[in-house]
């Protein structure tokens, strides 16, 4: 017996709006439910009084040349899950429902925070994340929107936009669920053959031995130096980007003066997969 309650259209889900009491939490996700995103569905059910799950493959941020038709779906399997932890409400709609008129007119122009590593390679993903997220906090008004670590880069251009358009909500950052292997859970993983997840594991090495030169060094050039080395010595893998950067700005840090948390950052290819992690470090040059 399912106790969750599933739309596909704006007027069913604004009807449900309309009548809840109590503080929303959003969860946004494009399907495929793994236990990173249940994390983020525990978390809104631990501090709101309704849990709002989306479930929506947004094409605006998917590259021409990239997986937006392979990307993995199974909505009954996701409302089984998000049932199992008590989600009330998934959203599910249509790329028409979500755009009537099609690619909307008014898009966003990000500044810094979007400039480098996902956004270089990228280029449309972020304006493409903006739009869904902006479109979907109005539909749903939440007093929060819970959003995983694991999309460091992200998370900052959400916050970016939440803080510069004054937006009425809290955003609430959870931690990046790993597999025992280590490899952050991600839907994409689905991709990869178990010769190429052995490969893939290099990446959660490499930004743990970052943490470890954290915690012994403090130094922001060390921990990127050990961090690279031992990604750069890896096989089977090829390196978009490495590096160290402030998680609230996304600019490279060079050195701290005093203490300062940063983002250790990789992005690899593994066969046709492309995978993204991060560990956050306490830098420290007292
Ligand atoms: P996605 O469905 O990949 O767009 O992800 C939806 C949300 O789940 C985003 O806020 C992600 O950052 C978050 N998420 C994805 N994977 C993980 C993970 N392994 N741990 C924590 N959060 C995650």
């Amino acid at each position: 017996m399912t106790d969750i309650r599933v739309e596909h259209d704006r007027i069913g889900l604004a009807q449900w709006r309309q009548n809840t009491t109590g503080t929303l939490g959003l969860v946004m996700t494009m399907g495929a439910l793994h236990e990173g995103h249940l994390d983020l569905v525990r978390e809104a059910r631990a501090h709101c009084d309704n849990v709002l799950v989306t479930v929506f493959v947004n094409p605006l941020q998917f590259g021409e040349d990239e997986d937006l038709d392979r990307y993995p779906r199974d909505l009954t399997g996701d409302i089984k899950k998000l049932d199992a932890v008590h989600a009330d409400v998934v959203f599910a709609p249509s790329v028409d429902v979500m755009y009537p008129q099609g690619k909307p007119m008014v898009t966003f122009n990000l500044g810094a925070v979007a400039a480098d590593f996902e956004g270089k390679i990228r280029p449309d993903h972020f304006a493409g994340v903006a739009e869904i997220v902006t479109k979907m906090f109005n539909i749903t008004r939440p007093d929060v929107a819970y959003f995983g670590q694991k999309d460091a880069q992200q998370l900052a251009v959400i916050r970016q936009v939440v803080r510069d358009l004054d937006m009425p909500l809290q955003i609430s950052a959870v931690p990046i669920r790993r597999d025992v292997d280590g490899l952050a859970l991600s839907s994409r993983n689905t991709y990869l053959t178990e010769e190429e997840r052995a490969s893939a594991l290099a990446m959660p090495a490499a930004l743990r031995l970052g943490v470890q030169e954290a915690a012994t060094s403090g130094s922001a050039k060390q921990v990127l130096k050990v961090t690279k080395d031992a990604l750069r010595a890896a096989e089977g893998i090829k390196i978009d980007y490495i590096d160290l950067v402030d998680p609230m700005t996304f600019q490279h840090i060079s050195e701290v003066d005093g203490i300062l948390t940063g983002c250790l950052i990789a992005a690899i290819r593994v066969g046709d997969t492309r995978l993204i992690d991060n560990q956050l470090v306490v830098l420290n040059r007292n």
